[in-house]
């Protein structure tokens, strides 16, 4: 009897805040790839995010809140409290050190995907885990990008996610303007951000 591999879903983000798009992807994932289980990675400070994130500690509450629904998640500290900035290569290194016979598969929404011959050791991400990318603002194509496509076969599994136009960006200026974003976060998250009066301009 063989048994198949254990597929463990790797989903990294600023989450500054978690918002639907995210939890879309997420869902569709899961159902999608047939994860056994997700990951979800706040970042640190990420190399190639310019601004400040908010504290680590908000952006983990938020995600467990966001997250709380979607099956099969944990909400994974390791990046947020690592020293230095944070690359998703060494955190691919870690996961396969620790479960060596899984499958990995690092997702990404089409924006992220686009720069990911820019991230350090980029090959080695190739190497230790199958790509899987989700449309952002447009429609997601079944080969994947140009500058990953020497991929050996296996290594591309697309998501198919029905462009959610929403970021994190647009909810902290909205928040920071004092306007509604119930409809662009799960309400539990409305509620963390009011609470903690996040995102005010000071
Ligand atoms: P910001 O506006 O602060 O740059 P963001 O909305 O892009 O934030 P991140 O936390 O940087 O959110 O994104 C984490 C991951 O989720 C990235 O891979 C990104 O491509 C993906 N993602 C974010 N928003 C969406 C969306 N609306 N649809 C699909 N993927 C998304």
């Amino acid at each position: 009897m063989t048994l198949s591999r254990r597929r463990i879903g790797v989903f990294g983000g600023a989450f500054d805040p978690p918002h639907n798009g995210h939890v879309a992807l997420a869902r569709a994932a899961v159902e999608q790839l047939g994860l056994d289980e997700l990951r979800i990675f706040p970042t640190g400070q990420a190399w190639h995010k310019a601004r400040t994130l908010s504290d680590g500690a908000h952006r983990v509450a938020m995600s467990k809140l966001a997250f709380a629904q979607v099956p099969g998640v944990v909400i994974d500290t390791r990046e947020v409290l690592r020293e230095g900035p944070t690359y998703t290569v060494d955190t691919l290194r870690e996961l396969h050190q620790d479960s060596p016979k899984a499958q990995i598969l690092l997702i990404i929404g089409a924006d992220q995907a686009e720069t990911l011959h820019t991230w350090k050791n980029s090959t080695e991400i190739a190497r230790l885990a199958i790509l899987s990318i989700a449309a952002r603002a447009r429609p997601v194509s079944d080969a994947p990008p140009a500058d990953i496509s020497n991929l050996p076969p296996g290594s591309y599994e697309p998501i198919n996610l029905p462009p959610i136009v929403v970021s994190s960006t647009e909810v902290r200026t909205l928040a920071g303007r004092g306007y509604p974003i119930e409809h662009l976060v799960p309400p539990a998250v409305a509620r963390y951000i009011a609470e903690h009066q996040l995102y005010q301009r000071p």
